[in-house]
């Protein structure tokens, strides 16, 4: 461990050893990474990738960890976390991202060129490159409408590719990105359309405020828990099942939206497993529904 130090000290790039991962997650839980990276540019990012490609060396790709539980035992190897990537780039109707910008910055930056088509990703708090891997959405949009296509780095291969927006890359919360963990997405090229800078921004602000009215915004959380099952809404079918406020340990069921799990103090891993297992079984028994995980256990 100390040899492999002291070369990721001559990468150049900002590291952390034994980073507890709990902060770097929306839900604060989960345990110590052996090493966490932040590379500052794209160009630093394939640097690290690459290195640690060479060096063997287990690698985890987070953006803004906010649809992803850590376990409690956290990361043996290393961690890489792109929040610091966050060059934007437009022209005309067409913008050029990093994975690691962050969507409302994206959007305000659309809405400052006036152009429509991210209003609806205002708010989801997470990066360009999670946003494509979970194919995220809300309020009638997704990411598969805007994105024409990404770059990545191949772990495996340590080439470079291109996936291009089309139906294969994309259905609903899923993306190709999905079925090939080692394809590391690298940037973005979005396509948006002219539209009024005070319409897009009126609508920006009006889906920031229904977040805010409907959403548990002030506990942890990793946002909606289950995929939409098709013809229901799962908080729905879960508070119908009456399970609000339901707690394993310190996770609980949103007593303001029953599809969010909030963190109420010291949740593991183990709880929301746990308390999304209880939540699964009863909504089956009563309902019929099988409920299929959003969030991802890394
Ligand atoms: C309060 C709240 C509200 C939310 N609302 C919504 C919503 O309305 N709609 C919605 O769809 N989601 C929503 N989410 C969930 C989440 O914000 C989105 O899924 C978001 O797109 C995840 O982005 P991220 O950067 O945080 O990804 P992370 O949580 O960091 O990662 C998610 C997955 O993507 C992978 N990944 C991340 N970056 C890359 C990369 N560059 N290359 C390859 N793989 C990568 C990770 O390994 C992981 O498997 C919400 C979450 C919260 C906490």
């Amino acid at each position: 461990m100390e040899q492999l130090m002291k070369k990721i000290y001559t990468l150049g790039v900002e590291w952390e050893q034994n980073c507890p991962l709990s902060k770097h997650s929306s839900f604060r839980i989960g345990g110590a990474a052996d090493v966490a990276l932040f590379p500052k540019s794209s160009d630093e990012l394939c640097k690290t990738l690459s290195f640690l490609r060479e060096q063997e060396i287990p690698v985890l790709v987070i953006g803004n960890g906010s649809n992803v539980v850590f376990s409690d035992a956290g990361y043996r190897g290393a961690v890489v976390f792109t929040g610091k990537c966050r060059n934007i780039k437009i022209e005309n109707d067409l913008v050029f991202a990093d994975a690691g910008v962050l969507l409302s910055a994206l959007s305000s930056a659309a809405r400052d060129e006036s152009l429509s088509g991210l209003e609806f990703a205002f708010g989801i708090p997470g990066t360009l490159g999670g946003a494509i891997f979970m194919n995220a959405g809300a309020y009638g949009g997704s990411m598969s409408d805007v994105c024409i296509s990404s770059w990545y780095y191949d772990l495996e291969t340590g080439h470079f590719g291109e996936s291009f927006g089309d139906a294969q890359c994309f259905d609903y919360r899923k993306s190709v990105y999905q079925e090939h963990p080692e394809r590391i997405i690298l940037s973005a090229t979005l396509k948006l359309k002219k539209g009024n800078r005070k319409t897009i921004s009126e609508e920006m602000r009006a889906y920031w405020d229904k977040r805010r009215a409907t959403q548990p915004l002030d506990l942890p959380n990793a946002g909606s828990v289950f995929k939409r099952p098709e013809g229901h809404f799962a908080g729905k079918l879960i508070e119908d099942c009456g399970l609000k406020g339901l707690t394993v340990g310190g996770a609980q069921v949103s007593q303001k939206h029953a599809g969010f799990i909030v963190n109420i103090g010291g949740a593991t891993c183990e709880d929301v497993k746990r308390l999304i297992e209880k939540i699964q079984t009863t909504v089956l028994q009563q309902t019929g529904v099988k409920l299929e995980c959003e969030i991802r256990f890394l």
